[in-house]
């Protein structure tokens, strides 16, 4: 009986034994699946890690790419644009100085005639407008043929050029006009400037050409070369013509011929094409 309470007592402890045994296999066996698991995981998030790191290299090259390219041509066009501007800048120069080369006389640096019928126009519409003094003159030099003939072409130009000069310096505001319209002739045109004083720029101009003692031994008018001149002034309303300053001017300029040379003819006088002018004044 003792000895199978004995027996007994030994195989409960032997199967404690056994089962602590179990257990620890078992506990070991766990273990080893966790350790086996936690490496996998290690392992899967560090793929998954490194194929995000990747993937972000990719998508990061991607982006600097597109950026540079957006850059490049972002780049591209504003250097087109600014070619482009210098470009129409250029190009609005060279129109400036085409047109005022069109608008220049090469030999004076005067205005043309193309200039004149330009501004003639214009500053005719603007006194109308204004009701306000409009003086155009036309000017010629005395006996100018027989100046050439004398002392050549050359000196003939120089002429030219004296006397345009003598018209750029004594007509300095910006409204006064200056134009070589052909030949000896020369056209000046003012705004707001009423009989007198425009009757004072005349003799102004003609005792400046005559001072500038160019010898023109051939002349009947004076032993230096002179210039005349016709001038027409008067204050400008809707009534007036166009045309009739030019041909009062022309007509001013042949009376300022035949009474002599050398001097200035005025007239405010633009109702009627030929008629005597008003004012007539011979310089000495
Ligand atoms: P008047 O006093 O009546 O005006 O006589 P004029 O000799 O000045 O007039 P005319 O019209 O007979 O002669 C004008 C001269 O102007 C003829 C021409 O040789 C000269 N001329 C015209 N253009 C030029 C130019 O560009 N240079 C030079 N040197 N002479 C010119
Ligand atoms: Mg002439
Ligand atoms: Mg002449």
């Amino acid at each position: 009986m003792k000895n199978g309470k004995d027996l007994q007592n030994i195989s409960i402890n032997t199967l404690e034994d056994k089962v602590a045994y179990i257990h620890r296999v078992l506990q070991k066996l766990i273990n080893y699946e966790v350790n086996v698991a936690n490496y996998e995981r290690k392992k899967f998030l560090h793929t998954y890690n490194q194929m995000l790191l990747q993937i972000g290299i990719v998508l990061s090259s991607i982006i600097i790419g597109i950026l540079a390219i957006l850059f490049y041509v972002f780049k591209s066009i504003q250097k087109d644009h600014t070619q482009l501007e210098i470009a129409a800048k250029k190009l609005k120069i060279a129109n400036k100085k085409l047109e005022n080369v069109s608008y220049t006389d090469s030999l004076t640096g005067l205005h043309n005639r193309r200039y004149f019928n330009f501004i003639y126009e214009r500053e005719l519409k603007r006194a109308k407008r204004n009701k306000s003094y409009i003086t155009f003159m036309m000017l010629d030099i005395d006996y100018f043929k027989q100046y050439n003939d004398t002392y050549g072409h050359v000196e003939g130009d120089f002429a030219l050029k004296s006397v345009a000069k003598v018209l750029k310096d004594t007509l300095k505001r910006p409204s006064d006009y200056v134009f070589r319209l052909g030949g000896e002739e020369f056209g000046v045109l003012l705004s707001d400037t009423d009989e007198s004083s425009s009757a004072k720029l005349a003799r102004e101009i003609c005792d400046a050409v005559r001072g500038r003692e160019l010898r023109h031994e051939n002349s009947k008018a004076g032993e230096f070369v002179t210039i005349s001149i016709g001038v027409v002034c008067c204050v400008a309303d809707d009534a007036l013509d166009d045309e009739i300053l030019i041909s009062r001017a022309d007509e001013m300029l042949y009376e300022a011929k035949e009474s002599g040379r050398d001097r200035y003819i005025i007239t405010s006088n633009v109702s009627v094409a030929t008629t005597k002018p008003i004012v007539e004044e011979k310089i000495a």
